[in-house]
């Protein structure tokens, strides 16, 4: 039987940057636009860093082309690797500890499903030791809309593993609705947490399988894995 498969958000589930994604958005939008970028207009969390770029031009009233809004990514990228050291991130709760119990173990396999482009997700997840974890993972290189990633995600587990994962033994974890949106679109099990934007009781409104304050408690998030597992 296939490993069970725990794809991860990385913003507010696996760590908080410090607010150097916010930071490095906004000096990007000064770079690529030479505009003044307040996020709080911007309904971003959740959305891939492609999407986020499409929603800036369209905020700032510029033409919403590709060139732009890879401009906007580019600047970006840079703007992050000074950023990320910069800043006092923190990796969540329980986060380190399920991580390395996954990696030993080949009843589990993990990946990222993440609206980060790759090499974003690497600046962020390299500079707290993380990102050697992840042999594989759906980004916003792969679509520009979230719910859209879950299908690349199954793909490159399957072809970094070798075998087919069955959705019913796929969990998708994440702190927000788009997370949650994202997981059922492929008919997997979702897991949010309460560590990012959301609160628990705004996160039960979109139904997933089950909902955790953080994952402190990791013999509680291995419990909702091997019964909802079983049961497939
Ligand atoms: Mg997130």
């Amino acid at each position: 039987m296939a490993p069970i498969l725990v794809l991860w958000d990385i913003d507010g589930t696996l760590i908080h940057s410090g607010g150097a994604g916010e930071r490095a958005l906004v000096r990007a939008t000064r770079l690529a636009e030479d505009a003044d970028l307040d996020l709080r207009q911007i309904d971003w969390a959740g959305r891939t860093d492609r999407h986020i770029a499409e929603m800036i031009l369209e905020h700032l009233g510029r033409p919403v082309t590709l060139e732009a809004a890879n401009a906007i990514v580019e600047a970006y990228l840079d703007s992050l690797r000074d950023e990320i050291g910069a800043r006092q991130g923190t990796i969540l709760p329980g986060i380190a500890a399920i991580l390395e119990y996954i990696d030993g173990s080949h009843r589990f396999a993990q990946g990222l499903l993440t609206g980060n482009v790759a090499r974003g997700a690497e600046t962020k997840l390299a500079h707290f030791d993380l990102w050697r974890y992840f042999p594989f993972g759906a980004f916003a290189d792969d679509a520009i809309h979230r719910k859209d990633l879950g299908p690349h995600a199954l793909r490159k587990a399957t072809a970094h593993h070798g075998t087919r994962f069955s959705p019913d033994r796929t969990f998708v974890i994440g702190d927000t609705p788009h997370d949650i949106t994202c997981g059922k679109a492929i008919g997997a099990h979702t897991l949010a947490v309460a560590t990012g934007k959301f609160t628990e009781d705004a996160l039960r409104e979109h139904q997933p399988t089950a909902v955790f304050t953080d994952l402190a408690d990791t013999d509680a998030f291995f419990a909702v894995l091997e019964e909802k597992a079983a049961s497939a």
